[in-house]
């Protein structure tokens, strides 16, 4: 009997009882490699003494004090370590506590930005169809995940959507990197003209697709040419790294390979790699200025705004992942465990594309490796790919609707960046096995 509303009332969970290092242990003294970080958060692993020792020392001079009358040792040296690693102008952060709060707070900043220059009527956002922004009404309302927002649909704001970036989808044959690049760059323009630039707030994209198309990346030159039609209308670049952010992809900031910079980030998961809720809104000084100078203040604020203990869980973590060079260290397994997945995968006939950056990988599978074309979408192939891997101990992060909201599956891993090439080669083949235990199972 249990009181709590699961995700699934149906499944029968294990109980989860320890962590250590990439393993999460269950009742049963049944192991599970983390392969997917649980949702790409799991950085430094699980049980990092360092973090825990940050956190109860924390906990015991301090665990609360309202940011309407305090501000905490632990919030100032970790915005002072964010701003310290990112690049010049993006350092003023904002603290919360889910990725979905940090979508709504930049979209918030964007509005009162502009409203605060003289531009009133900047009040709408374009964002991507095939995206994840979170499942708050503000958020839902940009992403582009049509199976999370479908029952809600009433009750969002307006949005406008364009093309992903998602070339083993919609990348034309024979279409170069720049001449894709640029046709999505047109309808970007075109779409901002069409609304008229007066009435667009800010542009929102993840740097890197996760959740919802499996770890896809940008074609080169993409993402400096929305730059440019960005500062051309006077539309804010909001960059959602919540997920693939903080060394995932092998840069500290997934922007950083992409040679622009963003007027919001908003970043989470990796921020506390799990050992607290943590989330934050990096800001171009040029945001928070107008908004000093205009309105005085942001005008916004959550309860737990820079919670010392989640700040202080979130300073350790980050100062692991640079003491052990842990972002290099996700580029270098990031790469090997590319080539494993393409040595296993390959070739597979049931795989078509095999994609990411850093530890933030993916493949996609396919009933058919020659066209592309997906498995029926009422096989949940994705599913029950993640059932079967994790009855032999492997956790990985399945997504279905990948190539239009509604066919295509892919399969995410997103391991901690301390993970070993020996685990990498174990989770890989525990993921093969897992696939042929679903082929077997399926109809030819
Ligand atoms: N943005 C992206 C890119 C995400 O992947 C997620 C969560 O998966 C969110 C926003 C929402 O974060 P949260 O679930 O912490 O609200």
């Amino acid at each position: 009997m249990t009181h709590i509303i699961h995700r699934n009332p149906k499944a029968n969970l294990p109980v989860a009882v320890s962590g250590s290092g990439c393993f999460i242990t269950d009742a049963n003294g049944k192991r599970y490699y983390d392969a997917c970080g649980g949702a790409a958060v799991s950085a430094i692993g699980h049980a990092h003494p360092a973090v825990l020792e940050a956190m109860e020392n924390q906990a015991r001079q301090l665990e609360y004090a309202h940011t309407s009358f305090f501000t905490s040792d632990a919030a100032e040296s970790l915005a002072t370590h964010l701003a310290r690693h990112t690049p010049s102008g993006l350092g003023n952060v904002y603290f919360l506590s889910s990725g979905s709060e940090a979508v709504e707070t930049a979209l918030k900043m964007a509005r009162q930005y502009h409203v605060d220059n003289g531009q009133p009527l900047r009040s709408r956002f374009i964002a991507r169809k095939q995206s994840y922004h979170g499942n708050s009404l503000g958020a839902l309302s940009i992403g582009g995940n049509l199976a999370r927002r479908a029952l809600y649909e009433p009750l969002l704001m307006e949005a406008i959507h364009v093309s992903p970036c998602f070339p083993y989808r919609y990348r034309a044959e024979g279409e170069s990197d720049a001449s894709y690049a640029s046709r999505l760059a047109q309808e970007l323009e075109q779409t901002i003209l069409q609304t008229g630039p007066e009435q667009i707030a800010a542009f929102v994209a993840e740097t890197v697709v996760g959740a919802t198309a499996g770890a896809v990346a940008p074609v080169a030159g993409y993402f400096e040419k929305v730059r440019e039609i960005c500062d051309r209308y006077g539309v804010l670049l909001i960059m959602d790294e919540i997920m693939c952010g903080l060394g995932r992809t092998g840069t500290l900031h997934a922007f950083e390979q992409e040679a622009v910079a963003p007027d919001l980030l908003c970043l989470a998961k990796g921020l506390g790699g799990g050992y607290q809720p943590i989330a934050a809104v990096i800001a171009q000084d040029f945001i928070v200025e107008k908004m000093q100078s205009a309105s005085g203040a942001f005008q916004h604020g959550h309860t737990y705004v820079g919670h010392p203990v989640a700040c202080a869980a979130a300073l350790a973590t980050q100062q692991v992942i640079q003491q052990q060079s842990l972002v290099s260290r996700s580029q270098t397994l990031g790469t090997e465990l590319h080539d494993m997945l393409r040595a296993t995968f390959g070739q597979h006939p049931k795989i078509g594309d095999i994609r990411g950056r850093g530890l933030f990988q993916a493949i996609e599978l396919v009933r058919d490796r020659e066209s592309g074309e997906p498995f029926d979408a009422s096989l949940k192939i994705a599913q029950r790919i993640k059932g079967a891997a994790f009855e032999r101990g492997l956790l990985c992060y399945p997504g279905s609707g990948t190539i239009d909201g509604t066919s295509g599956d892919h399969i995410l891993l997103a391991p901690p960046y301390v993970t070993t090439t020996g685990e990498l080669q174990l989770a890989v083949d525990l993921l093969a096995g897992a696939l042929d235990d679903v082929m077997h199972a399926i109809p030819a």
